[in-house]
């Protein structure tokens, strides 16, 4: 049994797809086993984020995240981590795979409706950041 770390990104919330999300999660059989919608602070998405610092990119991702609120998951179930990114699709939409979240709902890769934890080590360190162990409910 494995826990990820998954969020509808403010462009996915936005656009009304959050129930989308939470049906296939669920359909595929994975256990949401915490959940909060939330507006991040600054310091949290550039803790959250923290690998990207430095490249071109990051201050449009950090402004990006923090532009309207989120909802934040854990997911939990079998290979839960990579079942997770491959129900996702590949970081840019163009590339994800037909039927994936990111195929299906995205067209740019600043904008690309999902994140999930991308290993055990970001899942553990992602989920401590978003959410207190009283909050997960298995
Ligand atoms: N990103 C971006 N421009 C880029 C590369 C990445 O805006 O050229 C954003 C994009 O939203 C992506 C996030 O940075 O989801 C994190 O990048 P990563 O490579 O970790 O992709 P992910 O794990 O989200 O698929």
């Amino acid at each position: 049994m494995e826990r990820t770390y998954i969020m509808v990104k403010p462009d996915g919330v936005r656009r009304g797809l959050t129930g989308e999300i939470i049906s296939r999660i669920e359909r595929k059989g994975f256990k949401i086993v915490a959940m909060k919608k939330m507006v991040i602070s600054r310091e949290i998405a550039e803790t959250h984020y923290g690998e990207h610092k430095g490249k071109p990119f990051f201050e449009g991702l950090v402004n990006f995240i923090t532009s309207g609120p989120v909802v934040a998951m854990v997911v939990e179930g079998p290979q839960a981590i990579s079942e997770m990114r491959r129900l996702m699709g590949a970081t840019r939409p163009w590339e994800a795979a037909p039927g994936t979240i990111r195929a299906d709902f995205a067209t740019t890769v600043d904008e690309n409706i999902i994140h999930g934890s991308d290993g055990p080590e970001s899942a553990a360190r992602e989920i401590g950041i978003f959410f207190k162990p009283e909050e997960i409910i298995g």
